[in-house]
């Protein structure tokens, strides 16, 4: 894998690096700066020009990943949450809402998402807090406060936006690449419980705004293969409307150093050029350091799923784990690491609230 971070090393100031595979390059004097942003609000032929140099002196001065520190790799200026993978939104609607059509009306027609709390993104490796809240139980009368007991990952490809659009000025969908420079693992950390009481009319609140974690390394777009996909239908309309494609990224979920699912991005739904497109649709402008996440990426067994709440079914169905013990929703203690060849990965440990 190769990508953009900030690390610290042998007690220096925190600096700009460029990963490839388990070394990491220090690019300080190309990029300067203790984040990424300056570099991320230039424009595409910025970017080329620094990668190619960047590129050239990729096997001069390498330090072992494993001598570094990471630090968070961007302000997070924004950040959406998506909703993006058809068999995702297919099994929470089963869950949510048993007995109905699963797929709401409006969901091949445009993408669904909400506005997440930027504040809260954390770098991988930092520990999440079980968060406290409102929960009301089916069959309860009446709510209680307190620590979830639905504490639940979410296997997310998430994208950086660069170069910044103009307020008032939609970006047309063959603009839209223009202004992302990359992408990292994201796990947005949700409690089923808090959210499942208090998602509706408006959507998730703080059942997620407690943490997100990204991986530390930004990687740029064109290190990222892409595959064609079934053409959408009903055909979006045309300012969505874009040749069908995804990218081809092999992802896993590991809880306590077990595999327990392995997917692929290529099963997500709308891509990344409908996300922008649709973002700033309305007139909303990017800015750069926004993050972009495309919602749970789901296939369509169990052994592909990107959520507890899929994998055990809301809890019907536990996992059993290889040291013999059984998994509905995390526990305290419990270590996820969400992993990519192409991405790295993004980790968190869960600490009792
Ligand atoms: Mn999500």
């Amino acid at each position: 894998m190769k990508g953009y971070g900030v690390f610290s090393w042998a007690g220096r100031e925190p600096r700009v690096g460029y990963r490839v595979e388990d070394s990491v390059l220090d690019v300080s004097d190309l990029v300067p700066g203790t984040d990424l942003n300056d570099f991320l609000a230039q424009r595409r032929e910025t970017w080329e020009e620094t990668h190619e140099r960047v590129r050239e002196r990729a096997d001069s001065d390498l330090i072992p990943l494993t001598a570094v520190d990471v630090l968070m790799p961007f302000r997070v200026a924004d950040y959406v949450d998506f909703y993006s993978s058809e068999e995702h939104a297919t099994n929470l609607g089963k869950i949510l809402r048993p007995g109905q059509e699963p797929l709401l009306p409006n969901w091949r027609h445009l993408q669904i998402g909400y506005h997440g709390r930027a504040g809260t993104v954390l770098v991988s490796g930092t520990d999440v807090v079980r968060p406290s809240g409102q929960r009301k139980p089916p069959g309860a009368d009446a709510p209680t406060f307190g620590p979830t007991e639905k504490l639940d990952i979410e296997l997310e490809l998430g994208f950086v936006v660069g170069t910044p659009s103009t307020h008032g000025e939609p970006v047309p969908i063959a603009d839209a690449l223009d202004h992302v420079f990359g992408a990292v693992l994201v796990n947005d950390w949700s409690a089923r419980d808090i959210q499942a009481w208090e998602y509706q009319p408006l959507g998730p609140f703080l059942g997620k705004s407690f943490a997100t974690s990204i991986s530390p390394w930004v990687v740029p777009l064109s290190e990222l293969p892409r595959v064609p996909r079934t053409p959408q239908e009903p055909e979006p309309l045309d300012y969505l409307r874009t040749e069908p494609w995804a990218y081809d990224i092999d992802l896993e979920v590991v809880l306590n150093g077990e595999t327990i699912s392995r997917t692929n991005t290529r099963h997500l739904y709308w891509n990344v050029e409908q996300q922008v497109a649709h973002l700033t649709s309305n007139g909303a402008s990017l800015r750069t350091g926004d993050l972009l996440a495309s919602g749970t990426i789901s296939g369509s067994d169990p052994g592909t799923f990107g959520s507890l709440i899929e994998m055990t079914w809301n809890g019907e169905r536990p996992l059993e784990l290889a040291d013999g013990s059984t998994r509905s929703f995390l526990e305290d203690g419990d270590e996820v690491v969400l992993r990519s060849p192409l991405l790295g990965e993004v980790s968190g440990r869960i600490r009792p609230g």
